[in-house]
C-alpha cells in the first residue's frame, strides 16, 4: 500500500507563480489518481509490499507508469517552496557554477531543457556518477534515477503543471518556477563522495 505524502506547504502557498487551482488538481487529483491507481493495480500481488523504489525497478507498463509518477510528483512538491532562496548556495551552488559557468547559464540551459522536452515528461538536474552534474529531460513517467544519476531538482513539464495558469506557454511556467526552486532540497540530494565521513556539512 502506496501512501500519498502529504504536500510540504500549503495549497496556497507557491501563489502567484503557481495557483491554489493547479495544487488542487494537480497534487488533490493528478497525484492522488496516480496513488489510487497504483494501490489497485498492486492489490494480491507480490509487489503490494514492496517499497516504491523496488515497484518501479521491477514493473513494466501501467505499474511502472503510475509508480513512477507517484516517486517524481513526490519529488516535484520537494523541489518547490514558498521561502526560495532563488539561487543555490554552498557547495551545490559552486558545483553548478564550475560545472556550468554561472548559475544564469544553468538557469538557460535548463529552461531550454525543459521548454524543449516534447510533449509530457520531466526536466531534471542530476548528479552523474561520475560525480558530474547534468541537464536531462525524460519522457512520460520515466524518473532520472533508472539510470544511475542521482536526481538533485525537476520541473514537472506535463500540461497539467501549467495549463491552468499559463495555459499553453510552458516558458512562462519555467520562468515562474524559479520563484519556488527549492536550492536546499536539491543541495541535499547531493551524494556524498565516497571515502568521506558524513554529517560535517
Ligand atoms: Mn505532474
Amino acid at each position: 500500500m502506496i501512501e500519498l505524502p502529504p504536500l510540504p506547504f500549503s495549497r496556497d502557498a507557491l501563489s502567484p507563480h503557481i495557483s491554489p487551482e493547479t495544487i488542487d488538481f494537480h497534487y488533490g487529483k493528478h497525484h492522488k489518481a496516480y496513488v489510487t491507481n497504483l494501490n489497485s493495480l498492486i492489490q494480491g500481488s507480490e509487489m503490494e509490499n514492496m517499497d516504491l523504489e523496488r515497484i518501479i525497478r521491477s514493473s513494466s507498463g501501467k505499474i511502472f507508469n503510475n509508480a513512477a509518477q507517484v516517486w517524481n510528483h513526490t519529488f516535484y512538491w520537494k523541489c518547490l517552496t514558498p521561502a526560495s532562496k532563488r539561487m543555490p548556495e554552498g557547495k551545490l551552488g559552486d558545483r553548478i557554477a564550475a560545472s556550468f559557468g554561472s548559475f544564469e547559464e544553468f538557469q538557460k540551459q535548463f529552461a531550454a531543457c525543459a521548454v524543449g522536452t516534447f510533449g509530457s515528461g520531466w526536466a531534471w538536474l542530476v548528479q552523474k556518477p561520475s560525480g558530474k552534474m547534468d541537464i536531462r529531460s525524460t519522457g512520460n513517467a520515466e524518473p532520472a534515477f533508472l539510470n544511475g544519476d542521482t536526481p538533485l531538482l525537476t520541473c514537472d513539464v506535463w500540461e497539467h503543471a501549467y495549463y491552468i495558469d499559463y495555459r499553453n506557454d510552458r516558458a512562462a511556467y519555467v520562468k515562474a518556477f524559479w520563484n519556488v526552486a527549492n536550492w536546499e532540497f536539491a543541495g541535499t540530494n547531493l551524494a556524498q563522495p565516497a571515502g568521506t565521513a558524513t554529517g560535517s556539512q
